[in-house]
C-alpha cells in the first residue's frame, strides 16, 4: 500500500491553495455582460461568466499535467477520477469509502479548474491539476495500474470504475460553491480544525471524531534516534539551540497541542519549534508525536498519517465497514456540505 501518497497529496494545500484562498480577490474587471451571468462556483475562486451551460466541456473534461510524462493532457473528468481513486486509496477498501473518495477527488479537480474560475495547478500553467501527489492529487494511468495490481487488475479496475460511475458528476458544495476538500490517510482518532493547521478558518473543515482507524498498520509508528543524532538534527535546523546531552527530555517543554492532539509548537532547549519543523526534521508521519527516553536513544511515537484535516481515508473505510453510505461519510468529515450534481450547481448559479 502506498502510504507515501496518502496525506501528503494535500500538503501543498496548506502551502499554496490555502494562502491563495486567504488572498483571493474577486475578478474585478467588468465586462459588458449582465452581472447575472457572472457567478462564483468555487470556494475562494474567481467570478466566471457562464453564458453557455451546454458547453459540457467546461465540467466534463480536465486538463491534467502528467508529471512523469511532462505534458498536459485533456482528459474526460470521470476517467481522470478513476485514476485518482486508484492512486489515492487501496482498491481493497470498501465500496462506499471508494465512492466517498471519488466525490472528493472530483470536487478537488473541479475546484481547481481554470474554466470554472479556479486557479489551476500553480506549478504548471495551463493545467487544472497535476499528478504529483505532493502538489495536487495522485493519479495513475491504466498502464501504471496494470503494473501495480498485476493479476488483480481487472477486478480492481472494475471496482474503482463502479465507485466512480455510481457517483458520476457528484460534487461537494458549501453555500452553493464547490469546496476544496482536504483529505488525508489517518487522523489519529479526531480530525483537525483547518485553522489549527493552516491559520485560516474554513467552515466545512471542522474537527470531528474519526474512529476505527487503528486497524491501519501505520496508525502508530515510532522513530528511534540516538541522543547525539537528535541534538545534531535539531542543531542543523536551528544552530543557536542550546541543548545538554544529559537528560534531553527535561529540556523539551511547553508542548502546545491542537484539540485533536497534534503538536502546534514546543520548546527544545532555548528555542521554540513548530510541530511541522519536528515532523520535517525527523521525517515523521504526522505532527501528533511524543518523546520518550530509552537508554541512549530518544523514541518518537507518532499517531496518524498526514495533516489530519478533512476526510480521513481510513476513517472513511471504518465508517463504510459499519454500513455507512458515501454521502454519510462525506457529510461526517465535511461539516455542513451538500452533495449535488455539478450540472445542478451550474443551474443554481446561473
Ligand atoms: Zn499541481
Amino acid at each position: 500500500m502506498k502510504y507515501a501518497i496518502y496525506g501528503i497529496s494535500l500538503i501543498f494545500f496548506s502551502l499554496i491553495i490555502l494562502p491563495s484562498i486567504i488572498v483571493f480577490g474577486f475578478n474585478s474587471h467588468k465586462t459588458s455582460s449582465t452581472p447575472a451571468s457572472e457567478v462564483k462556483l468555487i470556494d475562494g475562486g474567481k467570478l466566471v461568466k457562464l453564458d453557455n451551460l451546454d458547453n459540457t466541456d467546461l465540467y466534463h473534461t480536465v486538463n491534467v499535467f502528467i508529471t512523469n510524462q511532462n505534458k498536459i493532457q485533456k482528459m474526460d473528468l470521470e476517467e481522470y477520477v478513476k485514476g485518482v481513486v486508484a492512486a489515492e486509496m487501496p482498491a481493497e477498501f470498501e465500496m462506499e469509502a471508494l465512492k466517498a473518495q471519488a466525490v472528493a477527488a472530483r470536487t478537488y479537480a473541479l475546484s481547481k479548474e481554470i474554466a470554472l474560475g479556479g486557479k489551476g495547478c500553480e506549478l504548471h500553467p495551463g493545467a487544472d491539476v497535476c499528478t504529483d501527489p505532493e502538489h495536487c492529487q495522485a493519479w495513475q494511468s491504466e498502464k501504471e495500474l496494470r503494473d501495480k495490481w498485476g493479476e488483480n487488475f481487472d477486478k480492481y479496475y472494475a471496482k474503482i470504475s463502479q465507485a466512480v460511475e455510481d457517483t458520476k458528476g457528484l460534487v461537494l458544495v458549501y453555500e452553493n460553491a464547490l469546496i476544496v476538500p482536504a483529505y488525508h490517510a489517518i487522523s489519529g482518532g479526531k480530525t483537525e480544525n483547518a485553522e489549527e493547521v493552516w491559520q485560516n478558518k474554513i467552515p466545512y473543515l471542522r474537527s470531528v471524531s474519526s474512529s476505527g482507524e487503528d486497524v491501519a498498520s501505520k496508525y502508530k509508528t515510532t522513530v528511534v534516534v540516538s541522543k547525539e543524532e537528535f541534538i545534531s538534527k535539531i542543531k542543523q535546523k536551528e544552530p543557536s539551540v542550546k541543548l545538554n546531552a544529559t537528560n534531553i527530555l527535561s529540556q523539551i517543554k511547553d508542548v502546545e497541542r491542537t484539540q485533536a492532539g497534534h503538536v502546534k509548537s514546543l520548546k527544545i532547549g532555548n528555542v521554540t519549534f513548530s510541530g511541522k519543523d519536528i515532523k520535517e526534521i525527523f521525517n515523521l508521519n504526522s505532527t501528533n508525536f511524543s518523546f520518550d527516553g530509552q537508554k541512549d536513544n530518544i523514541v518518537i511515537t507518532v499517531i496518524g498519517y498526514g495533516h489530519g484535516v478533512g476526510m480521513s481515508q481510513y476513517g472513511a473505510n471504518a465508517m463504510a465497514k459499519e454500513g455507512k453510505k458515501f454521502d454519510e461519510i462525506l457529510k461526517h468529515y465535511y461539516t455542513g456540505v451538500e452533495i449535488i450534481k455539478i450540472e445542478d450547481l451550474l443551474k443554481v448559479q446561473h
